[in-house]
């Protein structure tokens, strides 16, 4: 008797594993919080749910977006992903006619603002940027789709064909993978950093020369107006946190890129034998996002956030990193609330970029005292060792071997309350 071949998956089982094989994907702001579910229908509001994700417009508003793969089939082999060739995983495909149609559906029913695609790599490099090139037309160009569209680009593509997905896109990424070419070399045979990177600058050099042509020529077409992004593994292969920002700022400086995100590598079934066991902490990730804000909102040099990394090279994970650098820094406090500058207020642990504004404009008209202080903030027992006010000096609680300690205790009663 002849054998059946097994029925094709329906769009809403395809659509199932396309939208959570993309979830491994970093790019969107909600990939990094803590994962809660709804299962069993208890409670709303849950973050385990695939298909959607939320991302920054660039004019700052948060808006969902429809997540998914254009297929999870893929001839690459990199070890830490769960799509790869030698995977035994469910797969498929979606044409770009059904990715339109989902993309449209779901807009016209207001699940959606958009939509961020991404792909395995099928058949060639080519062909996969080409599919998702033309979803990108279609909605565009047949549908007036106004949107917002984010596409994963493939670097071993033809600039080419990475260049019309900039004229359709919004934004596009281009994951550099790993922090360090060893570890791709390892994890991801078929990779090249060169040729990741090369992608990157020939995407810079776009934006930018699209920027000019605007000013020139209103009607000049864009490229990429949201800008580029990239993803990085963290906790794969061994490079650490010391290593990984001074990555991360390498790329922010020499391609302009609007984030880096980090995705904690996560130990996927049937996962290959040069894989770590176990993920590293999602307190790890959390870490390295607020040491990226450090560089990119308060004027940290990369060298200095890495100064704030313990002898291992890793940040610590019971302080945040601006708390780790201040008590490795103490010479530099107290600093005096009502005369230093903005640069020395915005290294006060406890005292984010809002406070150190309100702060500047208050003292143009007084002196201010701690309990000032103490209304900016959501700790001031956490400022209180690094600054003085005209009636509060921390004397030597600044340099208390123990200060650290005391400080962990608090912010642990913070968390409870
Ligand atoms: S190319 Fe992308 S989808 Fe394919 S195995 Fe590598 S990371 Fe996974």
């Amino acid at each position: 008797m002849a054998q059946q071949s097994p029925p094709k998956p329906t769009l809403r089982q395809r659509l199932e594993i396309l939208a959570d094989a993309a979830k491994y994907d970093a790019s969107c702001a909600s990939s990094g919080t803590a994962k809660k579910n709804s299962l069993g229908g208890k409670g709303v509001g849950s973050t385990e749910g695939m298909g959607i994700c939320h991302a920054y417009a660039p004019d700052g508003r948060c808006i969902s977006l429809l997540k998914i793969l254009l297929t999870n089939h893929c001839i690459f082999d990199c070890h830490y992903c769960i799509n790869r060739k030698s995977a035994n995983t469910p797969r498929a495909r979606f044409t770009p006619q059904e990715v339109v149609d989902l993309t449209l559906n779901f807009y016209r029913r207001n699940y959606i603002e958009g939509l961020f695609l991404s792909s395995g790599i099928v058949r060639s490099a080519n062909h996969t940027m080409e599919q998702l090139v033309e979803v990108a037309r279609i909605l565009r160009e047949e549908h007036d789709f106004r949107g917002y569209i984010h596409l994963k680009t493939i670097p071993e593509a033809e600039p080419e064909i990475i260049h019309q997905a900039g004229l359709y896109a919004d934004r596009v990424s281009i994951n550099v993978e790993l922090p360090t070419t060893a570890g791709l070399t390892r994890l991801a045979p078929d990779k090249n950093a060169g040729q990741i990177e090369g992608a990157m600058g020939r995407t810079k050099a776009r934006i930018i020369e699209a920027k000019d042509e605007r000013k020139r020529f209103r009607h000049a077409p864009r490229f990429a107006p949201a800008g580029q992004s990239t993803q990085m593994i963290v906790g794969a292969d061994g490079a650490n946190d010391a290593a990984i920002i001074g990555k991360a700022s390498r790329l922010y400086g020499d391609f302009g890129l609007r984030r880096v995100y980090y995705s904690a590598f996560s130990p996927i079934p049937d996962a290959s034998a040069v894989l770590p066991l176990k993920r590293p902490p999602l307190l790890r990730e959390h870490r390295l996002y607020q040491s990226d804000w450090l560089m990119r909102f308060y004027g940290f040099a990369p060298q200095e956030v890495a100064d704030a990394a313990e002898a291992d090279g890793n940040l610590p994970l019971d302080i945040d990193p601006k708390l780790a650098w201040a008590l490795k820094f103490r010479a530099s406090f107290p600093v005096d609330v009502n005369r230093a500058p903005k640069e020395m207020l915005l290294r006060v642990p406890g005292l984010g970029t809002k406070a150190v504004a309100r702060i500047l404009a208050s003292r143009r008209h007084r002196n201010l005292r701690l309990d000032d202080v103490a209304r900016l903030t959501v700790s001031v027992a956490k400022v209180r060792p690094f600054i003085c006010t005209v009636d509060w000096r921390p004397t030597f609680l600044t340099d208390r071997a123990d200060l650290r300690g005391l400080l962990v205790r608090k912010s642990e009663q913070l968390e409870l309350f």
